[in-house]
């Protein structure tokens, strides 16, 4: 299998270049942000570019941290998100393994995935 099969366009070094992490609020209030790549554990396929604002597990990615694919970026602006149906749900695009749990953080009112233990690796990025 060659590589370009199975790396995804948004994980070309090009790409990867230009993402800049955004510093707001909510990295004053946890902490310097990395950018982490989240796979599916089961058949390693990279599922997003998310940026983690301080140090910890990753419980939740929040949806104005997913920094791609566009199919994740866009949720945030589809309304219907918060209402927990399946077709929310962050699978991985090639094995259909879930991963995430649409979600409300509700101190901060702010949408997001549950991660599911074990349904994923991390790896950082950029710092
Ligand atoms: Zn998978």
């Amino acid at each position: 299998m060659s590589k370009s099969s199975t790396t995804p366009n948004w994980l070309d070094p090009k790409n990867l270049q230009n993402i800049k992490l955004c510093k707001n609020r909510y990295t004053k209030e946890r902490g310097h942000p990395v950018l982490l790549l989240i796979s599916c554990s089961v058949c390693k396929t990279p599922v997003m570019l998310y940026q983690k604002d301080g140090k910890g597990k990753l419980l939740r990615t929040y949806l104005d941290r997913i920094l791609a694919p566009n199919s994740l970026t866009t949720l945030l602006k589809q309304c219907n998100f918060a209402q927990k149906n399946k077709q929310m749900q962050l699978k991985c695009p090639k094995c259909n393994q879930t991963i995430g749990l649409p979600m409300i953080y509700q101190p901060e009112n702010r949408p997001a995935f549950r991660m599911i233990y074990g349904s994923f690796s991390r790896k950082i990025i950029k710092k």
